[in-house]
C-alpha cells in the first residue's frame, strides 16, 4: 500500500464511486482517530470525480498513515450521552 520515494510517501487508494485507482501524497489524506476502531477512519477526495471518500482505518492502516506523515485529527471520546 505504501510506496516510498526520495522526496515523499504516497499511498495507493481507489475510489468506490468511479473505481479509479491512483496514488496520493500524504497531505491529501486526513486520518481521524476515534475512541474505537469503529470511529477511526481516513478520508481523501477522489482526484478523478471529486467524490469525498471515507474508509475505516484499522490499526495497521493507522500505523502506515501516521508513519507516512498524514495529518491526524484525534476525535474526543464521548464520555457522556
Ligand atoms: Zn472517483
Amino acid at each position: 500500500m505504501v510506496t516510498s520515494t526520495v522526496d515523499k510517501t504516497v499511498f495507493r487508494a481507489s475510489c468506490p464511486r468511479c473505481r479509479a485507482s491512483f496514488e496520493l501524497a500524504a497531505d491529501a489524506f486526513l486520518l481521524k482517530i476515534g475512541a474505537t476502531v469503529a470511529t477511526t477512519s481516513y478520508s481523501f477526495t477522489c482526484p478523478d470525480c471529486g467524490e469525498p471518500v471515507r474508509k475505516p482505518a484499522g490499526e495497521r492502516i493507522v500505523e502506515l498513515l501516521t508513519g507516512g506523515g498524514v495529518r491526524v485529527l484525534r476525535l474526543q471520546a464521548v464520555a457522556e450521552g
